[in-house]
């Protein structure tokens, strides 16, 4: 039966007919079987007294680990702790279905109240819809900065672009007062940079002042070799193919004050200004705080480099929740036979080893 389910799992793309079976109430052990497959809680732990396999079992509404082994007719039934300890879901005593809610409304893009009214759930719980979007952008961010999955734009005969823009302008439209708060220096500016084709981008908030030591080994560190970057005419990008430590790059100017396309070059920024637009019409239209616009940047590089490679957002969601914050597994190096048990109990917090 449970080899039939591992074959049925879905980890690859989730329909919302596959979610809404996900987190049906009469299905919470293919659910922790899903999540236990896509590495976000464990699929399976020892019992750190006496090394049997322990086991998923539910008692009143929450889900423990508990050791079933008998040993001389009496249960070892201890270790017994929460299947969500030390998992993505430890924040809350929200259900895993509702935590799973969440996440779905969040790689969706809906925003907060919806999300709330969606799932039907009360402004008072202990953690709300709007720290669990926090801790969901916390994740996304954390995910693409990491240097092993935070893609190398451009390349020989590719075009990236580079601008720099100033967050605390007026929202567009004129939607309500998104930028309200206190922005220190540091806050205002981000550096970007995308490659024309591809969605993309690397987004960086930087001081004031974005000076060529400060711009530079931003470039460097996230382009190819070979590249062909396009910028404006700010005095940091001045000889910029002769400054970056790159090799074969060239650089196309357009001076802004003249005009918009270089009528020798053909250069051009459109594809970093229409990015910015999408940019700030991602933020939300009030209630952000200034040091929160890493996050935000964080979640809009995630969600682009998902569609660049028509990755599912919630199963991907999932993947890099279990990656910046795997579950702690307790291993034991071999089981103990049941005539050692009683004697080498205590013994034992010295053979595991946390994973
Ligand atoms: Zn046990």
């Amino acid at each position: 039966m449970l080899a039939m389910y591992k074959h049925d799992l879905i980890t690859e793309h989730m329909s919302y007919e596959g979610f809404l079976h996900l987190v049906a109430v009469n299905n919470e052990e293919y659910m922790l079987q899903f999540l236990g497959e896509i590495g976000i809680i464990a699929s399976e732990h020892q019992c750190k007294f006496c090394g049997a396999n322990i086991k998923q079992r539910k008692q009143g509404k929450n889900w423990y680990w508990i050791c079933m082994r008998r040993v001389a007719g009496i249960k070892c039934n201890r270790g017994k702790f929460p299947i969500r300890k030390g998992t993505f879901f430890d924040n809350s005593k929200m259900s895993f279905q509702n935590i799973l809610r969440i996440v779905w409304n969040f790689v969706h893009r809906l925003n907060t109240k919806q999300c709330q009214q969606f799932c039907g759930l009360s402004t008072k719980t202990d953690h709300t819809v709007g720290e669990f979007y926090g801790d969901c952008r916390t994740i996304c961010t954390r995910w693409i900065w990491d240097p092993k999955n935070m893609p190398k734009l451009g390349g020989y005969g590719k075009v990236v672009e580079m601008d720099e823009s100033f967050f605390p302008g007026a929202p567009k439209y004129n939607r309500g007062r998104r930028l309200g708060t206190t922005w220190e220096d540091d806050d205002k500016w981000v550096f970007g940079l995308t490659e024309r084709g591809s969605l993309d981008c690397v987004l960086k908030q930087v001081p004031s002042a974005r000076t060529r030591k400060i711009l530079l080994p931003i470039i460097e560190d996230h382009c190819n070799v070979g590249t062909l970057f396009c910028s404006d005419g700010w005095k940091a990008y001045n000889k910029l193919a002769e400054h970056l430590d790159l090799e074969d790059c060239q650089h196309f100017p357009v001076n802004h004050s003249e005009n918009y396309v270089n009528p020798e070059t053909g250069a051009h920024t459109q594809t970093i200004e229409g990015l910015w637009s999408h940019v700030k019409d991602f933020l939300p239209i009030r209630g952000m705080k200034p040091h929160d616009l890493p996050d935000y940047l964080g979640h809009f590089m995630w969600d682009c480099y998902c569609r660049q490679r028509k990755l599912d957002v919630f199963v991907k969601f999932l993947q890099c929740a279990a990656e910046t914050r795997p579950p702690v597994i307790f291993k034991t190096q071999t089981i103990t036979t049941n005539e050692q048990v009683p004697f080498l109990a205590s013994s034992w917090s010295r053979g595991y080893h946390r994973v």
